[in-house]
């Protein structure tokens, strides 16, 4: 079985229409996946995520290896059985987020501190976070290194919910996404903060090659269902590196390419320059996913520039805070052509206190069929819980019908 088929490619851009066969379903690029970080989409059940027409979710592997672990997901015969999910699943190594959030330990020594101390908690519910500098230990956003140890064999790092040391190498990010039972896999990768000099960029391209190598070994030795193995193009924003590392990973046989690195505060026209000569170089019958993008512009120029895959936070973030997406629309269609073609609702302005309209009338979620702005701004404004859900649903259709709007154009040749 061809497990990815192209259909047709654009003439007017580098844009694709794609099909990516999987065990647990095909999947129609170019796609989007909503994210469930710790095997739940914020807020919806995996039943509202078909009714969206959800194609595939992406969770995230140093998530669900902390908790609740590998052996619970195990027994309950792995992810999709777990959270009851039965559509293609992606995971992430666990690399980026042992690069940024895997310096919990030198925090909790800080203030000699366990994040399960009694008297830690009681600090909390006091208020009192001048201990941790004003950062939510709960919630780190605290990005450092120096706990963080990268070598020839893995990466060495902490636990966010315990402190404890943990190792993570190229094999044992295999081994745990294949008892999570994933259909999309990815290798381990180094990743480094933008802007990073070009000697420190070099090592960190190479180590990821070496360890997609080793990837690929105990994969093809202890595959034993369908699963599919992604590696991840490292670089920077140097156009050299970036064409060794593609090169280099197209000589070894990977079911999909990911460009990794990128999104991480470079300027957007940088990002779309290293797309411009990194996607050239890839395999053309293989999928392209491009890591943690992005904006719905910036998911346009990038599916422009050959890209089939894609994943954010913001979508469902975004309606977490009241930010609400809402397509321009012109003649009844809408026009993602154009630059303008969408529109950005915050619901909490005041000027929705009234409005009985539904954030937007073109829309078929579930949401804007019953729900006004003035109904969903009340309950954003008394922090129910019910308005997150709401907000999320729309969200995810909005992004969700981005993407069938592309591949329509595509289809058409609009695009
Ligand atoms: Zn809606």
């Amino acid at each position: 079985m061809t497990q990815f088929q192209l259909i047709k490619k654009s003439k007017k851009s580098c844009a694709r229409l794609s099909l990516l066969k999987t065990s647990h379903g095909n999947i129609e690029g170019p796609f989007f996946m909503p994210i469930a970080t710790r095997g739940a989409i914020k807020n919806l059940t995996p039943e509202e995520m078909k009714t969206l027409k959800s194609q595939i979710i992406l969770s995230n592997t140093y998530h669900l290896m902390l908790r609740p672990g590998t052996k619970v997901i195990k027994k309950a015969k792995g992810l999709h059985k777990f959270m009851n999910w039965n559509g293609p699943i992606l995971t992430d190594s666990g690399g980026f987020q042992a690069y940024s959030l895997g310096s919990a330990k030198r925090k909790t020594q800080n203030a000699k501190l366990n994040l399960n101390d009694q008297k830690f908690k009681s600090l909390l519910e006091k208020g009192d976070w001048g201990i941790f500098k004003k950062e939510n230990p709960l919630n780190p956003p605290y990005r450092g290194d120096n706990n963080i140890k990268f070598s020839e064999e893995g990466i060495e790092f902490y636990s966010e919910v315990d402190g404890k040391k943990i190792f993570l190498s190229p094999e044992k990010a295999m081994e745990i996404q294949m008892i999570l039972g994933s259909d999309i896999i990815m290798v381990l990768d180094q990743c480094i903060a933008l802007p990073c000099d070009y000697k420190k960029t070099k090592q960190a391209m190479e180590l990821t090659t070496r360890w997609a190598k080793r990837s690929q070994e105990y994969f093809s030795q202890k595959k034993e269902k369908d699963q599919k193995l992604f590696c991840i193009v490292q670089g920077g924003t140097y156009k050299r590196l970036r064409l060794q590392s593609a090169k280099d990973l197209a000589k070894i046989d990977f079911d999909g390419y990911a460009i990794g690195g990128l999104a991480v505060g470079e300027p957007r026209k940088k990002m779309l320059e290293v797309l411009d000569y990194t996607v050239s170089i890839l395999p053309e019958n293989k999928s392209r996913y491009l890591m943690g993008v992005g904006k719905p512009e910036e998911i346009i120029e990038a599916v422009k520039r050959g890209i089939d895959m894609f994943d954010c936070v913001i979508p469902t973030r975004n309606a977490r805070h009241g930010t609400l997406y809402k397509f321009k629309m012109q003649n009844a269609k809408c026009k993602i052509k154009e630059e303008d073609f969408y529109e950005i609702i915050r619901i909490t302005n005041a000027k929705f206190e009234f409005d009985l309209q539904p954030i937007d009338l073109n829309c078929s979620c579930y949401t804007c069929q019953n729900y006004s702005r003035a109904y969903l701004r009340h309950l954003f404004m008394t922090n129910e819980s019910l308005g997150f859900r709401l907000a999320t649903i729309h969200n995810l259709a909005f992004y969700l019908r981005l993407m069938e709007e592309i591949r329509k154009g595509i289809r058409d040749n609009n695009f």
